[in-house]
């Protein structure tokens, strides 16, 4: 089963995704991005990283699967995604050496973590030997769509933590004045889950494909719960504890599909039309969720969600 999820969402003054700070000076990310038109000009523009995307997804997916009582490495369950670095983090997050063998080394691994089987993982030991599991979930740069990218703008905002009438105000230490830069645009959202391989083996040619877990549904039902939650409440993104975003989607289109399936890139506006021209012409089964056109966004996650849960007792 493969999940596809594009959108186009208004992001007023957000700091979702800060880069260096230079002093009191935070930076915003910022992106090359070639306009299509007009020469292919090139913008530095506000940008979202798909690592940001990734982590909030997975510390949603730990949380979902722990909920569940689906198993998740010591590590991964606290949010911190070093994802069997090395023996001294494998050890730390299984409690026990690693595995020699690399199929058993990620069975072990797939076995006792359901954010290392969705999410994948690097094992690079000094002594050599690497073990490594490619993500079964696809996300990227969050940039302004086509319309929005002349448009977008970084301000840098300033602010004060003010201490007039203490005594601390003495030797310039009761006052700091920072600054954080703040964007607003249309941002394109891209989320994909290839279902194919979560609870299976890939690495070892020669039992890549083999079934490793026996909760191999329960597990992909799991990612399925946090996509929702992680949709409808936006669950990712930093410095949201003082510049909360101001957010509204514009459209969203989910696409259910027995095999990959990817909706046309959001950069452009009319991609909901291409989107369904594209089904006519390419269908592995494939169906199509919309919002606005069929609800409102919350029905249309949750509508997509049943759906593919349907799906998920058909799966091999
Ligand atoms: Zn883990």
């Amino acid at each position: 089963m493969y999940v596809s999820i594009r959108g186009r969402v208004l992001l007023n003054v957000e700091a979702m995704n800060m880069t260096e700070s230079v002093g009191n000076y935070v930076k915003h990310r910022r992106v090359p991005v070639v306009l299509p038109d007009t020469n292919y000009t090139t913008y530095f523009v506000p940008a979202i990283s798909g690592e940001s995307i990734a982590h909030g997804f997975q510390e949603l997916l730990a949380e979902t699967a722990r909920k569940n009582n689906l198993p998740v490495c010591k590590l991964c369950e606290k949010g911190i995604f070093l994802k069997s670095t090395h023996e001294q983090v494998f050890k730390e997050a299984f409690g026990q050496d690693p595995p020699k063998d690399e199929f058993e080394f990620e069975k072990n691994v797939v076995t006792n973590c359901v954010v290392e089987d969705v999410g994948g993982f690097l094992y690079a030991p000094r002594a050599g030997g690497n073990v490594k599991r490619t993500s079964t979930f696809f996300t990227g740069y969050m940039i302004p769509v086509k319309e929005s990218l002349e448009g977008a703008v970084i301000e840098p905002q300033l602010h004060s933590r003010y201490a007039l009438g203490t005594p601390f105000v003495e030797g310039g230490q009761g006052q700091m004045i920072y600054y954080v830069e703040l964007s607003s645009a249309v941002y394109n959202f891209s989320f994909d889950l290839d279902a194919r391989y979560i609870g299976k083996a890939t690495f070892s040619y020669e039992k890549a494909g083999e079934e490793i877990v026996n909760d191999r549904k329960d597990r992909i039902r799991v990612t399925l719960d946090a996509m929702q939650k992680f949709l409808i409440e936006f669950m990712f993104g930093a410095k949201k504890t003082r510049f909360l975003p101001v957010m509204e989607w514009e459209s969203l289109v989910i696409a259910l599909s027995d095999d990959v399936w990817t909706v046309p890139s959001p950069f452009t506006k009319n991609y909901v039309e291409d989107t369904k021209k594209k089904l006519q012409k390419v269908d592995y089964n494939t169906e199509l969720f919309v919002y606005p056109d069929n609800g409102s966004f919350e029905e249309v996650v949750i509508d997509a969600i049943e759906k593919a849960k349907d799906r998920v007792e058909k799966v091999e």
